[in-house]
């Protein structure tokens, strides 16, 4: 039987359903615009990415009208954040509960459960169509950008209504959202350049029971001779642990015993001495800036323009903050069709956000260079500059702010 081609025409086509993907398919349900989403797994996203979100992100849910069904999915409150030294010595302790910030806290769910969430919101739009899992390789480009993706429909797997599997549909977008992370797609077909940087260590994440409950669900990062190791609460209690370690450890993770895994860990923080942990993940850590985001009638977000080292928990939050920047910009449905237009607009959100990404992406090299060092010296020096701002009430203070993503480059609310 020859499987049928169907033509598939929609306002915005987004490719790839991470955080960035799935979030913008959440913001734009009630805007009257038909929405195609592409995504290659059908898997679960990574539970160990990134499940904080900055106060400041807390708010543009709330704007969004999603924050209620991220409670629903069981998301918690995190007040604050403590750094202190391999003694347990305290360094540095931030709360967020007095800053002057309509959302005084964080708030945190599973990666995979904030990927999920967004997606059920995005489907109360009626105009919604999500083929997952396809892979969207097959660009038609021009010089007004993307044209089509051609789509083959997997044989194996149910198609959404009115599709079927094996079929080939032809999807032509006004506007594509190149959101397929990292490794990008739509930035290579583009010929997009980008700036990457890998670091010298990996990470390795360990999930553990929670061991102590503290009211306010702080994070603790702990910074000693062997390295930092943070601790992470988790949704539904429970802890994820982060570290560098060079690249000749992995082995040793990948096969130490319950044992050798609590010395290990005990060696950076002895406070956490009779922690089981179990072995989740190792990320290989790389940052990602392009010199661009916009072609013709295609834009990139997320990991796809800038991804960054996990070290100050930004990428996510950084993604979501770019594309509330960006809708206001976006032309309205009726005006979509006008490619003019939708490019102007684009590159106006370019012109306006990305100095400020830069910015984001040079303070976060600074940080994530400190994290991935192994160096005693260069941790202490981390560790002396943390307790120089813990004493500095106005350093302390703006502090919490730019921890929270208000008065840093990209929170406009300076004046707080
Ligand atoms: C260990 C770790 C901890 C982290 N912790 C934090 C944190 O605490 N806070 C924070 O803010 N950030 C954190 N981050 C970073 C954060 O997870 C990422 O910045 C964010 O998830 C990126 O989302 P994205 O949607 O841009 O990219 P991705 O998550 O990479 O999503 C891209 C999606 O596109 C799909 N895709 C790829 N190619 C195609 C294709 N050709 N066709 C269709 N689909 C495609 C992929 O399957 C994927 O689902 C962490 C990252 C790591 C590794």
């Amino acid at each position: 039987m020859i499987a049928q081609t169907d033509t598939l025409s929609c306002d915005i086509l987004i490719c790839g359903a991470g955080i960035a993907g799935s979030a913008l398919a959440c913001a734009l349900r009630n805007r009257g615009y038909s929405v195609v989403q592409v995504e290659l797994s059908d898997r679960p996203l990574d539970t160990a990415r990134g499940d904080h979100f900055q106060c400041v992100v807390v708010d543009i849910l709330e704007q969004w009208g999603a924050l209620d069904a991220f409670w629903a999915a069981g998301a918690e409150k995190r007040h604050g954040a403590i750094y202190c030294s391999d003694t347990d010595d305290v360094l540095l302790q931030s709360d967020y509960s007095d800053l002057p910030i309509p959302h005084p806290y964080y708030a945190y769910l599973h990666h995979e459960l904030i990927g999920d969430t967004f997606l059920k919101l995005a489907a109360e739009n009626p105009n919604y169509t999500l083929f997952r899992p396809a892979r969207a390789r097959e660009f038609e480009v021009g010089p007004e950008g993307i044209r089509s993706l051609t789509l083959k429909l997997p044989e194996d797997h149910a198609a959404p209504d009115g599709f079927t599997p094996g079929q080939t549909v032809i999807i032509k977008p006004r506007l594509v959202v190149g959101a397929d992370g990292r490794g990008s797609r739509v930035r290579d077909v583009l010929g997009i350049p980008a700036q990457a940087h890998e670091y010298d260590n990996p990470l390795v994440v360990l999930f553990a029971p929670r061991s102590e409950m503290d009211p306010l669900n702080r994070v603790i990062t702990y910074m000693g001779s062997h390295g930092t190791l943070t601790k992470v609460p988790r949704a539904f209690g429970g802890w994820k642990i982060g570290f560098p370690i060079r690249k000749s450890d992995i082995a040793f993770w990948k096969t130490a015993t319950p044992k050798l895994r609590r010395n290990a860990i005990a060696a950076r923080a002895p406070h956490l001495e009779h922690l089981e942990a179990e072995v989740g993940g190792f990320y290989p850590v790389k940052l990602v800036n392009t010199d661009r985001w916009v072609q013709g009638n295609t834009v990139l977000v997320g990991d796809a323009c800038h991804a960054m080292h996990p070290a100050r928990g930004q990428g996510m939050n950084v993604a979501i903050r770019c594309l509330a920047k960006m809708l206001p910009l976006l032309p309205d449905p009726s005006d979509l069709a006008n490619a003019d237009v939708l490019h102007q607009r684009l590159k106006a959100y370019e012109s306006s956000v990305k100095p400020a990404i830069d910015k984001v992406l040079a303070d976060n090299h600074a940080r994530g260079e400190e994290m991935d060092s192994l160096d005693a010296a260069v941790i202490a020096r981390s560790a002396a500059a943390m307790k120089m701002i813990n004493d500095n009430p106005e350093m302390l203070r703006r502090y919490r702010l730019q921890s929270a993503g208000y008065a840093d480059p990209l929170g406009t609310p300076s004046t707080l």
